[in-house]
């Protein structure tokens, strides 16, 4: 019989993780089975099938195991940005606004050229900080940022209209 599954049939919601009252989208049944996988991959690339795309930006950690296998699949390099204080070389850094607080994002300095034209992976997008940070350093390395690719986007936290609002086009599987 035909398996009808969907990507989302593969994602599973942890409840109370990592704090009480918070509904953790957990993506690593999906990245654990074969055919979830290989969807998943497939529907992140279909979406920018015949985009010219120089690299391959994943944001930590799990925009690394999603943007391994894009970067892979479309033979392009791939570019990992991280919390701070992570990246061996020079880096530049972002700051953004949590919930409670700040968090900073790096890439390295030399990791992209003026023009090169990126792609960037993540696993969920939600209020669209980690994202827009991740946008931001590609383009003060000069980088044109094509598109962000996600998963998962939790509309209601508004991540979409922020990325959108802000000029960018934004491509998630399921919600
Ligand atoms: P944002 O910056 O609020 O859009 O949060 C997105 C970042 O937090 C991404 O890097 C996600 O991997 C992570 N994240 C937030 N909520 C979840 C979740 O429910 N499951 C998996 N990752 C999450």
């Amino acid at each position: 019989r035909r398996d009808s599954r969907t990507v989302r049939d593969y994602i599973r919601t942890i409840v109370d993780f990592p704090h009480e009252g918070i509904l953790f989208r957990d993506v690593t049944t999906l990245f654990a089975d074969a055919r979830g996988f290989r969807m998943a991959v497939d529907q992140l690339l279909a979406a920018y099938a015949g985009e010219d795309i120089d690299k391959v930006v994943g944001l930590e950690a799990r925009g690394f195991i999603l943007g391994g296998a894009v970067a892979h699949q479309l033979s392009v390099g791939f570019v990992p940005i991280r919390k701070k204080g992570k990246l061996p070389g020079a880096v530049i850094s972002q700051a953004y606004a949590l919930e409670y607080g700040e968090a900073v994002m790096e890439i390295h300095d030399d990791a992209l050229k003026p023009g090169e034209r990126v792609l960037i992976v993540d696993d969920l997008l939600a209020t669209g900080g980690t994202a827009a940070a991740g946008i931001s350093l590609c383009q003060r390395l000069g980088a044109e940022v094509v598109g962000s690719a996600f998963v998962i986007e939790l509309p209601e936290l508004g991540g979409r209209a922020l990325l959108e609002g802000l000029g960018h086009e934004v491509h998630a599987l399921t919600s």
